[in-house]
């Protein structure tokens, strides 16, 4: 359990593709959305909106703030669809418990961006706001890059097509050759900012640190 751990520097949002998810988590399960071959995403959606600071940690569990999903009833229409778990499991919570990927989430995470974020509705509001106005998807689709399980694409590519639409590099991660997760970050504003701070090279720092290929597939969701 955290505590009174030191404001944070920066938020980074963390997206993730199901369509790489979902590989690894084939069998079905109720209300999984891994399973709903109908309405499967076909677009990135949220992990997180995690505080950190400009030396590469980051702090975590920072209240004895419970989740509670009454304080964000009116938004589970907008989080089923754009911060659904895609996991099976049920998530540990920063009090050894177990909960909902939101609940990890918001006592992990969350109760970290105090004083900006003040409170739970506050946190899943604006990571929903955020995420919407930095719409990866579209800028990936609009510059051909299209969910393909026969395609792959230059990560270079990617990255390049990210820092025109927001002029930031993002973060990028990959699990067997796929892209898994794609990360922008923000000042305390939510205007967009480097998550690595003070390199001249990030395009290559980006590549060089992430776990991906040269050539990355981003699969179509299967059921
Ligand atoms: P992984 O080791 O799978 O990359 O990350 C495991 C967990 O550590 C993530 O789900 C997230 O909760 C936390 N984590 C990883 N990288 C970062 C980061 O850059 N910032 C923050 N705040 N948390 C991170
Ligand atoms: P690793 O050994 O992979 O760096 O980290 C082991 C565990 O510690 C992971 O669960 C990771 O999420 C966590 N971790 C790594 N760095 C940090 C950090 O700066 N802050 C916090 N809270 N957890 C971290
Ligand atoms: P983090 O990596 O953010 O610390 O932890 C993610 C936690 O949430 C893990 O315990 C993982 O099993 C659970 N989880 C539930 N649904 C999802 C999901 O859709 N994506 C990811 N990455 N983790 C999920």
């Amino acid at each position: 359990e955290g505590g009174n751990q030191r404001e944070f520097d920066y938020f980074k949002l963390a997206m993730q593709w199901p369509g790489t998810y979902c590989q690894r988590t084939r069998h079905c399960c109720s209300s999984n959305a891994c399973c709903r071959g109908s309405n499967s995403p076909a677009e990135f959606t949220i992990h997180g909106l995690w505080p950190d600071y400009n030396d590469g940690s980051w702090p975590a569990c920072c209240s004895r703030s419970r989740f509670n999903e009454k304080e964000i009833s009116t938004l589970v229409g907008a989080l089923d669809k754009y911060w659904p778990s895609l996991s099976c499991g049920s998530s540990s919570t920063c009090h050894g418990g177990k909960g909902s990927f939101w609940a990890h989430e918001w006592e992990k995470h969350g109760t970290c961006s105090f004083p900006v974020l003040q409170d739970e509705y506050n946190y899943f509001l604006t990571t929903l706001n955020v995420y919407f106005k930095y719409n990866i998807t579209r800028v990936l689709n609009d510059a051909g890059y299209l969910p393909s399980n026969t395609e792959k694409y230059p990560i270079g590519g990617i990255v390049s097509a990210i820092q025109n639409a927001f002029h930031v590099t993002p973060e990028i991660a990959c699990s067997n050759g796929a892209l898994e997760e794609l990360y922008l970050c923000f000042y305390k504003d939510f205007q967009p900012r480097e998550c690595a701070v003070g390199s001249i090279l990030l395009q290559d720092m980006s590549l060089s640190k992430s776990s991906c290929p040269k050539y990355v597939s981003l699969p179509e969701y299967v059921s």
